[in-house]
């Protein structure tokens, strides 16, 4: 049903669509519907022109297309019902399934080498496991089974099927607003700062306030999944809701972050030019969300369990240990690439430092193994990795991280800083850039292009994103430890200590 609001129409969900789409079907769709986004005060008014996400656009565009390539398409996609769809879209019942899923991540995940940390796939396992275990959210106190509007399993089911049969591109936001975090969101100043919801009418449920970080707001949909935000005493039943809406919703805004990407040539910015999926700040201001599209409403306890109970952090988390092999791959790739051209691999530390970043790729593709042999169908049917060798992983490389990067700045050194651009090399100077820059088996050109990319993966403003993202994108690291501390089951091992300490 289409719902009038604020002098604007607001589609239903149309859930018969063609599957995986082209890059050029995305940009179509962006254009026709573009995401209320603000940079630098100014509304975009097509981001696929815009010079701040343009390139941002094409590239989304080329990781679609990916999926018609003919070598590719079987991994990147799969048949049912004679349409094909995304591979992150299938519910995996065997672990060769999960197998297949792993591969279509880590090739998505090598187009951008591991830099894009928002790619659609990532939000599309959040969709799948979601719907593949609706059941979960007629579990809800405010659900009415059967009921049109509050049917809440049957929404979450056909919003996966949406989703998936329009192959459209998700943002979330999770996080309240920085505002005072020894408060409850009950407590602040105004109620409505954190997201919650007003009042319930005919056609939805009317939301106020505000998210803290959005990544990848150049998208189709934003998703509102219930989440632990609710760790609260009073009145707090308001701030319990799930739902997802098209990013250009009457009253929805995105207020993005500065851009990264300042229009500079891909051999100078080689990732800053074509990966700046931008961050954004959320403002509902007094949105209207059509019944169809809620998933879970007051129920503080389900909201808080919604992520474990469906287990989508788990196919999520999956997703990113494959992302994250892909970009520690690119990291020892640039690494040694480096080290052959200035000639410094003789040097035992030189081959130390090469040697902490295979520690540090295997270790993520031995937990990759582990979550996928040790996977187990859930109460849904769908095979889902093992929790703890995620647990482990995400734990373990936003503490790991960092040391990527002053990897590649220890072994570059100087060689990423001098790096003329391609203007110089065409230059008054070029003859001279390319006799002194020149290395043992590279040419000034290529070896400028490499300690470019080394540079954008270390130094520039790009890198400095990533590092704050590394650390920060999957939860406050301080709380997923305690989180861990406190599922992992840790009796055996205590009980082993036990009886060693009674022997005689
Ligand atoms: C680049 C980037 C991209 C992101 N993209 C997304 C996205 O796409 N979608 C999304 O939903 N989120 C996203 N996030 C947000 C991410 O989920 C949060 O950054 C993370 O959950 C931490 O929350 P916070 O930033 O509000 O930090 P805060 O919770 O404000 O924490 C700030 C500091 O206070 C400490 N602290 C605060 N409260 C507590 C507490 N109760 N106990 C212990 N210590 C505490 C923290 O340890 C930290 O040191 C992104 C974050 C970044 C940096």
């Amino acid at each position: 049903m289409t719902t009038e609001f604020k002098g604007q129409t607001i589609p239903p969900m149309h859930t018969g669509g063609q599957g995986a789409v082209t890059g050029q079907r995305f940009l179509d769709r962006l254009r026709q519907n573009p995401p209320t986004l603000y940079i630098d005060g100014q509304r975009v008014a097509d981001p696929t022109t815009h010079p701040s996400t343009r390139n941002m656009c094409q590239s989304l565009a080329g990781l679609y297309d990916l999926q018609f390539q003919e070598d590719l398409k079987e991994t990147l996609t799969y048949e049912d019902g004679g349409k094909r769809y995304a591979r992150s879209f299938m519910v995996p019942r065997t672990k060769d399934d999960l197998r297949l899923i792993a591969e279509s991540h880590r090739i998505r995940a090598n187009y951008g080498l591991g830099f894009l940390g928002r790619a659609p796939d990532y939000m599309n396992a959040n969709v799948m496991a979601a719907g593949a275990g609706a059941e979960y959210f007629n579990g809800c106190s405010a659900a009415v089974p059967g009921d049109p509007k509050r049917d809440f399993a049957a929404n979450m089911r056909r919003y996966y099927e949406y989703v998936q049969g329009n192959d459209l591109c998700l943002t979330h936001a999770l996080t309240n607003p920085q505002v005072n975090r020894s408060k409850m969101a009950s407590e602040l100043p105004d109620p409505y700062i954190a997201l919650g919801i007003v009042e319930e009418t005919d056609e939805g449920v009317i939301v106020r306030g505000a998210r803290m970080m959005a990544t990848l707001p150049i998208a189709d949909e934003i998703l509102i999944f219930p989440s632990t935000v609710l760790k609260e005493n009073a009145d707090k039943s308001r701030y319990a809701m799930g739902f997802g809406i098209p990013t250009n919703t009457p009253g929805l805004s995105f207020q993005c972050r500065e851009p990264i990407d300042v229009g500079r040539d891909p051999e100078d910015h080689p990732l800053s030019s074509r990966f700046d999926e931008q961050d954004a700040f959320v403002i509902f201001d007094d949105v209207l969300v059509p019944w169809e599209r809620i998933f879970l409403l007051y129920d503080v306890e389900l909201a808080n369990k919604a992520y474990a109970g469906t287990d989508a952090v788990l196919h999520m988390a999956y997703q990113v240990v494959n992302l994250k092999i892909a970009k520690t791959e690119a990291f020892l790739g640039t690494a040694q690439s480096i080290v052959n051209a200035i000639g410094s691999g003789g040097f035992q530390h030189v081959q130390a430092k090469i040697a902490e970043i295979i520690i540090m790729l295997e270790i993520m593709k031995a937990l990759e193994v582990a979550a996928r042999e040790q996977a187990e169908p859930n109460d849904y049917g769908v095979m889902t990795p093992a929790r703890a060798p995620l647990d482990a992983a995400r734990n373990y490389y936003p503490a790991n991280h960092a040391r990527l990067p002053e990897l590649l700045q220890l072994l570059g050194a100087s060689g990423i800083i001098m790096m003329p651009s391609k203007a110089d090399r065409e230059g008054p100077l070029g003859p001279q850039i390319a006799k002194y820059l020149q290395t043992g088996n590279a040419n000034a050109d290529e070896r400028l292009r490499l300690f470019r990319l080394a540079w954008d993966m270390s130094m520039s403003s790009f890198a400095g994103r990533q590092e704050l993202y590394e650390r920060y994108f999957f939860g406050d690291p301080v709380r997923m430890h305690s989180a861990l501390y406190e599922v992992y089951d840790s009796s055996e091992a205590v009980a082993r200590i036990g009886e060693f300490l009674q022997r005689k």
